[in-house]
Parts: structure tokens; sequence; C-alpha cells
């Protein structure tokens, strides 16, 4: 008979994230916490009944979850040229490479924002399997777009609505959790112009009832001001960077305020990648190759002030803000979703609560799990991940090598030691 886990920590946090509860313990049976009690509560006897697990003074969060990957990538400057260096059977590696490294970081949940089909279906049932490490992922595959639009190299090519809805319903039969759509042109794509829609306000409309009707949800990557906008009004779920990239060369964004009292209205879910921009940022301190710039956006590029002060304006408005990294592209590596957090405080002057909720229970809500993913709670699916000093007196606290994470009730790392 397996035994039941007990999980000791001096500081769990609590059902609402938003302060800790001490000397307790979490009951594990199968994937699933069972109970979270005071230690004065265990029977007398229980060491020998359950299967005891001490992480001593640590601090135990749920399992991380990051919403913004793409495994396929090296997270290099040079990714884009990587990915048309390698084969298929090198990418294949490297995505798994990736998805350990990311739970070993504490990630337990992971939300593929675009991927080949061949590589991101497959690696997921090596992981859902237990044929190797990595989170649960929650996988959307190729991306539509357009023609030499963004990611078309590994997206699906559509330009008219029974196009589009052909490659959703294929999409959701292969597995898709959710659909992405290019909404503009993109930065990583050299042949996209981020400057401008790629699908209609009209389309994009049609899209998210159809993804509705179909019980599902739709992400759309969107760096103009004007697809920006289509997709608020079309009521897309998750705006992806959510950027306001003028139409002409020589401006850098158009931000419209009004925009961000809809999103907030609406609740909408808005993917800052900021905290890419903090690590970028940080290696560039260090005198690290950086990736090279679109060129459509080469002479008038937004500073960070102007990038960040659009996203404080939505935080003041209430708008859900989630941390997403953008793993795959140029610095975001697979073990940084913690970064979001840190920028959340750090450029967006979030409380260490709110920053650790963004990568937490809030994700879950945009990934629409936050009914048995995102907390520790009774009922919920037993991912943790803890740190040996506490996040909320600094948030640099969230380390990339926590000290144990446990994914779905399986232990993978203990006070230090991976577990294999
Ligand atoms: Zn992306």
């Amino acid at each position: 008979m397996i035994k039941q886990k007990i999980i000791k920590s001096k500081n769990i946090s609590n059902e609402f994230l938003n302060g800790w509860i001490t000397d307790h313990c979490i009951l594990i049976e199968g994937n699933s916490i069972l109970n979270i009690i005071h230690e004065s509560k265990l029977p007398s006897d229980y060491k020998k009944n359950y299967e005891v697990i001490d992480l001593g003074n640590s601090f135990l969060l749920p399992g991380l979850i990051e919403t913004h990957a793409h495994f396929q990538f090296s997270a290099t400057p040079d990714a884009y040229k990587i990915y048309f260096d390698e084969s298929d059977f090198q990418k294949m590696d490297r995505a798994k490479e990736n998805a350990k490294t990311a739970l070993y970081s504490g990630v337990t949940t992971i939300r593929d924002l675009g991927a080949p089909n061949e590589l991101i279906f497959p690696l997921k049932s090596l992981i859902d399997s237990e044929k190797i490490d990595g989170p649960e992922i929650f996988p959307t595959g190729t991306p539509l777009t357009i023609e030499n639009g963004h990611c078309w190299f590994f997206g699906s090519i559509a330009n008219t609505v029974p196009e589009i809805y052909s490659i959703i319903e294929r999409q959701l039969e292969l597995g898709a959790t959710h659909i992405k759509i290019m909404a503009s042109g993109g930065y990583f794509t050299p042949s996209s112009n981020p400057r401008i829609s790629q699908y209609s306000f009209d389309t994009l409309k049609k899209v998210v009832d159809f993804c509705n009707d179909q019980d599902t949800y739709l992400c759309a990557h969107t760096l103009s001001n004007e697809s920006t906008k289509s997709c608020i009004d079309a009521g897309v779920h998750n705006i992806i960077h959510g950027r306001w990239f003028d139409k002409s060369l020589d401006k850098s964004y158009k931000f419209e305020e009004e925009y961000s009292n809809k999103m907030s209205e609406k609740g909408t879910f808005v993917d800052s990648t900021i905290a890419k921009h903090l690590l970028e940022y940080e290696s560039k301190l260090k005198g690290e190759k950086q990736r090279k710039p679109n060129p459509n956006v080469i002479n008038s590029e937004p500073t960070f002030e102007e990038i960040i002060n659009i996203f404080r304006k939505l935080d003041d408005d209430n708008v859900n803000i989630i941390g997403a990294l953008d793993m795959g592209m140029s610095q975001a590596f697979f073990d940084k979703c913690v970064a979001s957090a840190w920028a959340h405080v750090e450029w967006l002057g979030f409380d260490h609560w709110k920053a650790i909720r963004s990568i937490t229970s809030l994700n879950a809500k945009a990934l629409k799990i936050d009914n048995y993913k995102g907390y520790l709670k009774q009922g919920y699916i037993a991912d943790m991940v803890s740190f040996d000093n506490d996040p909320t007196l600094n948030i640099r606290n969230l380390e990339t090598i926590p000290n144990s994470i446990i994914k779905a009730g399986k232990v993978i790392k203990v006070n230090g030691q991976l577990i294999t």
C-alpha cells in the first residue's frame, strides 16, 4: 500500500496566498492535498503510517505556473538562427532539456504559447507518462498566423475565417487547451512588422466567439496600437504582450489610456513579458551579446520607462497582469519564471504577495485551472515549491534554484537534493 505523505514546513502560504500559516503540515494522498493541519493535530503514530518529508524552516508555496513558453527555442540572442540550423531531433532534445530546467526551478505547470505540433504534443505525452521530467504542459501547438507573418516558420497559415476555424478544430483534436493567434507582426520574425495588424477586428471577434463555442479560449500576440485595441474590443481572453506600436516608423508607442479601463471591466488577462526586459537589462549591464532588433522598430524602440509606465497605469486600474516570461526568447531562460515576480515588485511596485500570486494563483485563473491548481488548499493538486528564505521580505528570495519541489504529489527535490 502506498503511504500517504506528510509535508512539514515552518511556513506554508495560506489559502488566499496573502500570508503564512506556521507549524502546519500538508497531508497528501495520491496527487492531491487531503488536508492542511497544525502539527499538534497529527496522530501520535504518524511516523509509522505516513511518509514524512520535513522541509524545516522553509517557505512553502504552490508550484509555480508559467504562462508563456516556447520549448523549441534556446533563449539565446541567436534563438532564431539556431531554430533553422537544428534538426527536428535536436529541437526535441532541446525541448526535453528545457522542460527539465523549468521543473527543477519550481515550475510545475506551464502553458505553451506556440510550438510545432510534432514537438509539443509528444513532449507532453513523455512528461505525462513520467518518461521524462517536466512541468504539466497546457499546449496550444502551432499558432495562427499569415504568410511570412509572425512565427510563420512553425505557425499555421490562415487568412480567411473558414481557414482559421478548421485549424482551431484540428488543434483541439490534437489536444490543444487553448488557441494562439498572432494579431500583429512580431519582433522575433524579421519578415513580419510589429506595427501592423495581421487580422481585422471582425476576424478576431469571430475567432473569439468560435473559441467560446468550442469551450476553449484565445490568446493573442499583439504589439501594435491597432491590433491591441481590436483584441481588447473583440474580447480576447488573454492579451499577449499588449503593446502599442504606432504605424509610423519614427514613433514608438501610441498608448490609449481608456483601453486600460476597458481591460479592467472585461477582466482581460494581460501578459506583460516585462520580466524578459528586466533580464535583458541585467544581461546588458554585464556586457553580454544582445538580440538584433526587428528592422521595423530599429529607429524608434520604446524606452523601458515608456513600457513600465503603461503597465503601472494598467495596474492602477486593476487589470489582471499575469506573470509571463516568453521562455525561449533571448534571455528568457527556462529557470527564470520567478523573474516575473521580481519585475512586478521592482518595476511595477506590486506588494510581494501580489507578485507571488502573479506566478501562481492568478496564472491558474488565466489558464482556467484555478479550481484545482494555483493554491495550497484541500482538494487541490499537490504541486508545491519551497525556498530557503522569505520571499515576502525580499522578492529575490524567490531563487531560480528552490529548496524543494513536489509535482502532483511526487517528490522531485527535497532539501536541495534531486530525487531521481
Ligand atoms: Zn511568445
